[in-house]
């Protein structure tokens, strides 16, 4: 796997680049918090092991930017040589997914991390499955399926359909879709969208009993069960 590791003693960082290496991982190290926050920036990583006390933003600070200014939720294993509850608590509370006392064991960090990744991509394969009503609609695979049968889309109806199960009992405006869908965040006063979702209620709704794609009137479309105050 991809590891960032965000360490400023030298020795400690190139013995855990060396001993992940060894085992057949990707390591970028950084030496302080600025510039791993930059190189995080820039690329996706796997897990990231992170140091507390660190120049320019300690690890603390470095977890939150993390999840709140870059929005990533890549798993971080923050080490620190302070081995109270409390610096443990407060790493948690940043967002840090577990946490490891110096001096520690290679092989204890080798497999904390390994546990880390493994929740990590089981949660990301689980939010890439958008499932309503029979419907399911694989983010990875690109595929679509209805009560166990394969519905071919394009891509065009696929990037629709997949607006529409992200949002299942909500109101889109043909203009919501517009820009989610093609991109035009103006209106062009085309029909475009009433076209593709009659290409799409051909192959997800057409022969089956339950309608999933439905008419909001003077609005747009609304993924939903039950076609009350519509159609
Ligand atoms: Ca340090």
């Amino acid at each position: 796997m991809k590891v960032l590791l965000i360490e400023d003693e030298k020795n400690i960082a190139s013995f855990i680049e060396k001993s992940l290496e060894a085992s057949g991982h990707q390591v970028v190290t950084a030496f302080d918090g600025e510039t791993g926050l930059e190189i995080l920036a820039a690329a996706e990583f796997d897990a990231i092991i992170l140091d507390v006390i660190l120049p320019k933003h300690n690890g603390w600070e470095v977890c939150q930017q993390v999840r709140q200014r870059l929005q990533r939720d890549t798993p971080i294993l923050m080490l620190s040589a302070m081995n109270h509850t409390n610096h443990i608590i407060k790493g948690l509370d940043s967002g840090a997914d577990d946490y490891l006392a110096k001096p520690f064991k290679m092989n204890e960090l080798q497999a904390r991390l390994q546990a880390l990744a493994r929740r990590y991509r089981r949660q990301t394969v689980a939010a890439s499955m958008l499932k309503y009503n029979g419907l399911e609609v694989n983010m990875e695979a690109k595929e679509v399926w209805r009560d166990g049968r394969k519905i071919k889309l394009t891509i065009r109806e696929f990037k629709l359909l997949e607006c529409l199960i992200r949002n299942p009992g909500k109101a889109l405006s043909r203009h919501e879709l517009l820009e989610k869908v093609w991109g035009l965040d103006f209106d062009t006063g085309t029909n475009v969208v009433d076209v593709y979702v009659n290409y799409l209620r051909n192959k997800v709704d057409k022969g089956y009993p339950t309608k999933l794609i439905h008419t909001v009137y003077g609005m747009g479309y609304i993924l939903k069960e039950n076609d009350d105050a519509s159609e």
